[in-house]
């Protein structure tokens, strides 16, 4: 069974400079406007970035993104993260153009 409310950052990809357009790129393809800190407990609204992150619990290996703040996206443990959020596919080929979803 999927469990996509588990997630685990993936730091290495991300880096500062480029985080605020992965914020952006979320944005686009997530329709969700309302954005906290996706982790669950979390009530930041401010100094968000776009995360990348791999499903913990699947052999989905994929790369995300969420927003979070940048305490939690420093974080090297499985966070919880809000159930209704969307995650969208960082490969930006794929996320836009949606033929190729079929994974
Ligand atoms: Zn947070």
């Amino acid at each position: 069974m999927e469990n996509m409310a588990h997630v685990k950052c993936i730091n290495e990809v991300t880096n500062i400079s480029s985080s605020e357009s992965w914020l952006d790129h979320w944005k686009k393809h997530s329709n969700q406007y309302n954005i906290y800190c996706a982790e669950k407990n979390c009530m930041t609204t401010t100094e968000l970035v776009g995360a990348h992150v791999q499903k913990a619990v699947s052999a989905d290996d994929q790369l995300y993104i969420i927003p979070l703040c940048r305490e939690h996206k420093a974080s090297e443990t499985v966070l919880d993260i809000i159930d209704s959020l969307s995650l969208v596919l960082a490969n930006k080929n794929e996320t836009c153009s949606m033929e190729k979803s079929a994974f």
